[in-house]
């Protein structure tokens, strides 16, 4: 299944920018929040299994919003590709790689302006994102999958001179400026993709690939990180997991580079879809 959040409404997704209203199809048992649906993952599964009703509205990918819109806790993995690690100039993490958040008010839908930092680094990192569908708390790695609502596709763009100012990096603040977590197109259940620990994802700046890797060099694949988050903390359904982006990033280039006004960034995941983001210049605030 494919389930979009159209304008604030839960849409399952039927076809090229169609689908069904779920609180019009379910005669308001569900939605039309998707956060809601999170929370009642496992009835809506088996209400949408017997679901027969045909595609009752239409959208644009303009009118398409975060699927997992208000996550109670938005978890971002730092040097989960081993590439990507050595370019950032770091090792390899043998335990639990680096964990930090994103402030829920950067999260954004998929197809967003992002206001350039005045001053700063802006720099791309395409991520698989994991939609939590069940309450996880202790749970073992071959369990990790069934905790999943579905996979969605995120860009973790970060500011990186304020990233890396200071006497100790500042992951969280400096990836949340304005619209820095664009996700989408929707969120796609993960019996949709014909493996999903190998998905082949990619970036492009302006139509230049710039990050092209797959999911299965991840160094803690998504049921991995749902059990070592698991140890520590609750996750709750409808958190997200930002899972770590593979190389490529303008910082680990030789010459180094940032996005620039009017740049135009791709993210793109095989079997889920895309999203689109420009970057513009903002005016100096005080
Ligand atoms: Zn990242």
């Amino acid at each position: 299944m494919r389930l979009a959040n159209v304008g604030g409404r839960a849409v399952i997704v039927t076809g090229n920018l169609k689908g069904i209203d779920v609180q019009v199809a379910s005669a308001g048992k569900f939605g039309p929040e998707l956060q809601a649906l999170y929370g009642d993952w496992d009835s809506f599964l088996a209400w949408s299994a017997e679901l027969t009703a045909e595609p009752d509205v239409g959208f644009t990918e303009a009118e398409l919003k975060a699927p997992s819109p208000t996550p109670g806790q938005i978890f971002a993995i730092g040097l989960n590709f081993a590439k990507h690690a050595a370019e950032s100039g770091f090792g390899t993490p043998d335990t639990i790689p680096p964990v930090f958040t994103k402030y829920l008010s950067c999260l954004a839908g998929p197809n967003v302006e992002v206001p350039l930092p005045t001053d700063g680094k802006t720099d791309w990192e395409v991520e698989l994102v994991a939609v939590i569908g069940r309450r996880a708390r202790l749970v073992d790695p071959e369990d990790g999958w069934s905790c999943v609502a579905g996979l969605t596709v995120g860009q973790d763009l970060s500011e990186r001179s304020g990233q890396l100012a200071g006497p100790a990096p500042q992951f969280s603040l400096a990836k949340s400026h304005q619209n820095f977590g664009p996700t989408g197109p929707w969120l796609v259940t993960v019996d949709e993709l014909a493996d999903p620990d190998d998905l082949n994802l990619t970036c492009s700046v302006n139509g230049e690939v710039v990050q092209d890797g797959r999911t299965r060099d991840l160094l803690f694949s998504v049921p991995r990180l749902v059990a070592a988050l698991s140890r520590v903390v609750t996750l709750y359904p409808g958190d997200i997991i930002f899972t770590g982006t593979p190389e490529g990033v303008g910082m680990g280039r030789t010459p180094q580079r940032f996005l620039s006004d009017g740049d135009e960034l791709v993210s793109r995941i095989e079997g889920i879809g895309e999203i689109r983001q420009r970057l513009v210049a903002i005016a100096k605030r005080r």
